[in-house]
């Protein structure tokens, strides 16, 4: 299947992105959806998170506290690191067996931090035909967070300074979506049908009409 990994930083509307293409019969792997997954009250990584952290960071629900990871990981990288042990493993191989069963003209992988992970491993680049950035201006995305989540100004920039800059997720996009303060949902709508209709043709074997086609 020709596939895209679409990114962008936290509130950018890689999610809204995403539905449309679904809407459009593209077939979904969102890799934040299936963390969710395993870290929900029964989730597959509840227990090694148990196991390595303690009680303190599961909640009443049996759901992974993700506040308190929150705080825990930003504290410390070494905590971050065993976070990651357990949890990128199992991302990446129920991420391939939703690949593997995927049905659509298209297959998009939704990944937060795949600019971020360009910078220790090939793995996605190696993985698409395309990277696709949803790219909006910094003030925006911590407007459409807090809207969303409630979270603090202050919460949101901590968790945005963390994530790769806008230039550097720019940088290594083959296709851009601009959904910044300016774009209306109707805006959007029309640049990511273009696209859309662009992956169509370039997975059917059909020249697309990007200006750098044939790259
Ligand atoms: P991400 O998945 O990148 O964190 P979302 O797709 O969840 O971002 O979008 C963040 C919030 O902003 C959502 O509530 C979404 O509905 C809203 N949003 C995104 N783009 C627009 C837009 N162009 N106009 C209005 N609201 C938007």
């Amino acid at each position: 299947m020709y596939k895209i990994g679409l990114t962008g930083g936290i509130g950018s509307g890689k999610s809204k992105v995403a539905d449309m293409f679904a809407q459009w019969g593209a077939a979904i792997v969102d890799t934040d959806v299936i963390a969710h997954e395993l870290t929900a009250p029964g989730g597959a990584a509840i227990e090694p998170i148990r196991k390595q952290f303690g009680p303190d960071v599961i909640a009443s629900t049996g759901a992974l506290d993700r506040q308190a990871m929150r705080e825990l990981v930003f504290e410390s990288p070494q905590a971050r690191h065993k976070l990651e042990a357990i949890i990128h493993p199992m991302i990446a191989s129920v991420t391939r067996e939703r690949a593997a069963q995927a049905q659509g003209c298209y297959l998009v992988f939704v990944v937060p931090l795949l600019v971020e992970s360009l910078e220790h491993s090939s793995r996605w680049r190696d993985a698409v035909d395309r990277i696709c950035v949803v790219d909006c201006d910094p003030a925006t995305q911590v407007a459409r967070v807090q809207a969303r989540s409630g979270l603090t100004p202050e919460a949101i920039g901590r968790i945005m300074s963390a994530q790769a800059s806008r230039a550097v997720r720019l940088a290594a996009a083959d296709d851009v979506v601009l959904n910044d303060g300016q774009t209306t949902v109707d805006d959007l709508t029309s640049r990511s049908r273009a696209l859309h209709e662009q992956w169509c043709a370039l997975a059917q074997g059909r020249p697309g009409s990007f200006a750098g086609s044939g790259s």
